[in-house]
């Protein structure tokens, strides 16, 4: 399932998010620790389950308390455990979340950082908080500006400074970096999700991305090359090449207008899989709307 914010509704929650990363600090990174240690909510790790939750937030006798489940990665002062803790702190925040347990209603599991298999708009949001709470527009955009590199050696530099996921810098790199297309996640056995930006798909109509089955990947694309590096490895080597856009969507005709090149860049995040950026080779601009 594929779900989407409507534009009011994510402002609204860039507003809160960005809101609560401000009263935690004004510049550098965004503690969520720091942020359940100020408005008293406890952060409790324990071993869960594999397969089961990220984190899960609680109201027990007038305590808040975010479970963090150990078993699927979220040891203390980790990146997973960061967006974890950012995600529940979205269902603290996020009024209508904040009141359906105040009202009684059970607690669930968040699965943190799934963005497109989120499977509520509840996730999603809280999903989206996380992000923007880690990730503070602002400074992001500062960041992103100044960092003038190709598009994923960005994103590598970006989640170093914000410790942040692959996938969720990546996200939000697509909304501010106009040369951002197209990012593909992969895993090690298929592919995994794709999102168009949405300049990309509105205004230069690229709107069916057909590089999904790996078998067909051309053998000398960076993806092919990226998918093929040990998956042991944790050296981040990012490979590059050029596609055209006829390549890439369906319904560009080859040689036609809108057939530009696109600059392919992948990069292998261990056991976790492969996540590929595609861009216009040619741009000048970084970090403006189209
Ligand atoms: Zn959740």
């Amino acid at each position: 399932m594929s779900l989407k914010l409507q534009r009011s509704r994510e402002a609204e929650i860039l507003e809160l998010s960005n809101d609560v990363a401000d009263e935690d600090c004004r510049t550098g990174r965004v503690s969520p620790a720091r942020i359940c240690n100020a408005k008293d909510i406890k952060v409790a790790h324990n071993s869960y389950g594999i397969g089961r939750f990220d984190g899960m937030l609680v109201l027990s006798e007038g305590q808040w308390v975010i479970l963090c489940n150990l078993d699927t990665g979220n040891s203390p002062g980790s990146t997973r455990e960061r967006f974890t803790i950012a995600h529940e702190l979205g269902h603290y925040h996020i009024p209508e979340h904040r009141k359906q347990l105040l009202a009684g209603c059970r607690s669930h599991g968040s699965y943190a950082g799934a963005f497109d298999g989120a499977d509520s708009s509840e996730e999603l949001e809280a999903d989206t908080f996380a992000a923007n709470l880690l990730m503070p527009v602002d400074r992001f955009v500062r960041k992103l500006n100044y960092l003038r590199q190709t598009p994923l050696a960005t994103i590598r530099a970006l989640r170093q400074e914000f410790d942040t996921s692959w996938e969720s810098t990546a996200i939000q790199a697509m909304r501010h970096d106009a040369r951002i297309i197209t990012i593909a996640k992969w895993k090690n056995d298929g592919f995994a999700w794709h999102r168009i930006s949405e300049p990309a798909f509105k205004a230069d109509g690229f709107r069916k991305f057909q590089l999904r089955d790996m078998a067909a990947l051309p053998r000398d694309s960076a993806t092919a090359a990226a998918l093929s590096d040990a998956d042991t490895g944790n050296d981040h080597r990012i490979h590059e090449g050029v596609l055209t856009a006829a390549h890439c969507f369906g319904w560009v005709a080859a040689g036609g207008k809108r057939d530009i090149l696109i600059r392919e860049e992948a990069v292998r995040n261990g056991r976790f899989g492969v996540l590929s950026v595609f861009s216009t080779l040619e741009s000048p601009q970084n970090g403006t709307k189209r």
